[in-house]
């Protein structure tokens, strides 16, 4: 299949295999020009191994953390962390650490998503727009995730599974929006996600298809020339809310993506999550919404994090989500300033948590 996101145009293969001097060459070698699938193969799984590559001491980590939730991160990804900086944003986004064992009082489901099922891997919370799990795969394992702890063995993950949702949708035609999300629904082939996209189409009460999709973000190839052929045909207002949650996660390969996927008719959003250690300062928020709105990407949602067991370590407290929030206020143009919102069970939709 032909890839599309070089930014060098030349062939990549004779970069790959020359022999190069500096670490940093070496990196950027190894990274070459692959598929999207074998990018996903190729990641890095444990912590161990993340440290290795980054130079960072891995004894500072050693957890058994690893064992319900491994560590997962294309080299891709990792290839936009600073080497010996156990600091990263990135790497602290991703690497399992000992306190993620310490103080087990949140909850397995914290935003309620198991009450919220309609049939399995369908969830319903709000009016006019349901959430169908596509995917229990992600192509990253972010540390703070809500949906660590999803009973994924339950999704659908075929088509008979998706026909079964989307046949109790169609019999709710106060339903106009399908929300593709999971786990993440880019791990999946172009050509099941194209089939489903043709299958949610003929549904006469839909009006608007979004995917909530981190993949861009950590394998940029995967907006690759199959995807873009589906994104373009769809006969439906398409919105893509990706998920970056710091400036220089926007490398270059990732901005020529998010380009292709704009030029190709699909409307890009933001949803980002507050992260204590990531990026819960003004200015880190200043620049990730800057970054994202000259990508033409509106940042969307700013998400305070859901209390989730072994994920408490990343919280930020209200007040200073809100002062962060006040500060992009006073900075930015309106549309470049998210939602500062919670997820709060049972209520009718994300809640605003308002201003300093
Ligand atoms: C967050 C969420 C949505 C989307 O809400 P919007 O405010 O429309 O972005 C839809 N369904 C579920 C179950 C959700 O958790
Ligand atoms: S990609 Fe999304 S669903 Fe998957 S681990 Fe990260 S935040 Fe969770």
């Amino acid at each position: 299949m032909a890839e599309i996101l070089a930014t060098n145009p030349s062939p990549v293969e004779a970069t790959y295999r020359s022999t190069s001097e500096s670490p940093a060459d070496e990196r950027d070698a190894e990274i070459g020009r692959v598929s999207w699938q074998n990018a996903l193969k190729r990641s890095i799984r444990s912590g161990i191994e993340l440290c290795q590559r980054l130079d960072i001491n891995p004894s500072l980590f050693c957890s058994s953390a690893e064992q319900d939730f491994p560590v997962f991160a294309p080299l891709e990804y990792v290839r936009r962390m600073q080497l010996g900086d156990s600091n990263d944003p990135l790497f602290r986004q991703v690497m399992a650490t000992q306190e993620e064992t310490i103080g087990a009082s949140g909850l397995a489901d914290a935003v309620g998503d198991l009450a919220a099922q309609k049939t399995p891997g369908l969830l319903q919370k709000y009016d006019r727009r349901v959430l169908m799990i596509a995917t229990g795969a992600c192509a990253v394992h972010c540390r703070y995730c809500f949906r660590r702890h999803y009973p994924y063995g339950s999704a659908p993950v075929s088509k008979k599974g998706w026909l079964n949702s989307l046949s109790w949708i169609s019999q709710d035609d106060s339903i106009d929006e399908i929300i593709l999300s999971g786990g993440d629904p880019l791990t999946l082939a172009d050509e099941s996600l194209s089939w489903l996209i043709s299958e949610i189409v003929k549904i006469r009460h839909i009006r608007r298809i979004r995917i909530h999709t981190r993949v861009p973000v950590v394998i940029p190839q995967r907006i690759c020339v199959s995807m873009l052929e589906w994104v373009s045909n769809c006969k439906l207002p398409l919105f893509f809310v990706l998920h970056f949650n710091h400036a220089t996660e926007l490398d270059s390969p990732t901005r020529k993506s998010l380009e292709l996927l704009r030029k190709s008719g699909a409307s890009l959003l933001n949803q980002a999550v507050l992260l204590q250690g990531v990026n819960d300062s003004f200015e880190a928020q200043r620049d990730l919404c800057l970054a994202l709105v000259d990508q033409q990407v509106l940042p969307y949602y700013l998400h305070q994090l859901d209390l989730v067991q072994g994920a408490l370590h990343f919280e930020v407290s209200d007040d200073k989500a809100r002062q962060i929030l006040a500060g992009l206020q006073s900075h930015l143009p309106g549309y470049a300033v998210p939602k500062l919102v919670r997820e709060q069970p049972g209520r009718r939709s994300k809640t605003p948590l308002g201003f300093a």
